[in-house]
């Protein structure tokens, strides 16, 4: 097994679903001064990207959104499964690496996820708020491990995940697609061909729509309690659910963006979350005690 394979094998191992490398110089060929791989780590080479279902299956199924919500297993676990594989490179092969980026400022991450995502051939971007989706994994949650070690890459898909053929088909009849449906606030775009032909996604729409429960919402929050002048609504403010679910999220770790109601009907992720039953493996007697 090749140092490729084995770091991916790894990856699996530390409960990614799939796992794929990305080189620097195809990353820094999109993204900015500023928010390259090498602007965190110096002489970065390759980013090791880890993929993971951002729920289980069974969590599409709740008729509840907030149990979808606290189903999200993989960004529980994907930064510690990213510090994983940069423990392994470090102490087996000796190169310089780390799985945790600067903060954002504002809207801008640090380093774009699905970027690195794209360039290790992980999935391609969507029509709904630019998520990169995988043929296999649907709407997949991602970390990452930046590294010193010079991997070979495996480089962007060649073919879109996005439009599915049947939004293809159903955007020539009706100029509409599941996705664009749901959401016309903050997604607009046309297909051409197979192709998306242009896309918009408003960001500064979408995060105050779903991403209400972060430490962005909790900081508005005090804001606003601390400019409350009526004491009864200030303690309301203070101790009402919404800070509760604040505190809940932020203490938990369960602070992710965005609703994904976008892809409710979408394709490609109904294909993703739709389980095939698994004939039962024969017990024998042993098994059985
Ligand atoms: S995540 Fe929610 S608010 Fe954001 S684009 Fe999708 S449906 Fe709209
Ligand atoms: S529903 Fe899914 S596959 Fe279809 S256009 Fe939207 S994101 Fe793409």
């Amino acid at each position: 097994m090749n140092a490729e394979e084995e770091i991916k094998q790894f990856a699996l191992q530390k409960g990614a679903d799939a796992a794929g490398i990305a080189s620097v110089a195809d990353i820094n060929h999109y993204a900015p001064p500023g928010h390259r791989p090498d602007d965190i780590l110096i002489g970065a080479k390759s980013v090791v990207v880890l993929a993971g279902y951002s729920a289980f299956q069974g969590a599409w199924h709740s008729p509840d959104h907030r149990t979808h919500y606290y189903n999200r297993d993989f960004p529980r676990i994907r930064l510690s499964a990213a510090a994983a594989v940069s423990r392994l490179i470090e102490s087996r092969y000796g190169y310089y690496s780390l799985a945790e980026t600067p903060p954002s400022l504002g809207f801008n991450p640090c380093l774009s996820h699905k970027l690195c995502a794209e360039m290790a051939g992980l999935g391609t971007r969507s029509l709904a708020a630019a998520m990169v989706l995988n043929p296999k994994l649907g709407m997949p949650s991602f970390s990452i491990c930046i590294t010193t070690m010079p991997l070979k890459a495996d480089g962007p898909m060649t073919e879109p995940v996005c439009p599915h053929p049947s939004c293809v088909k159903l955007w020539e009849k009706h100029r509409t697609t599941p996705c664009l449906d749901i959401c016309p606030e903050c997604l607009s775009g046309e297909i051409e061909g197979e192709r998306i032909k242009w896309m918009r996604y408003d960001r500064r729409i979408c995060t105050t729509r779903a991403q209400t429960e972060s430490a962005s919402s909790w900081l508005r929050t005090l804001l606003e309690a601390a400019n409350e002048p009526d004491p009864g609504v200030r303690k309301n403010i203070f101790l009402g659910s919404s800070s509760r679910l604040n505190m809940a999220a932020i203490t938990s770790g369960a602070v992710f963006g965005q609703c994904g109601w976008c892809l409710i009907n979408c394709p490609v992720c109904m294909q993703a979350r739709t389980l095939k039953a698994i004939e039962p493996t024969s017990t024998t007697a042993e098994d059985s005690h």
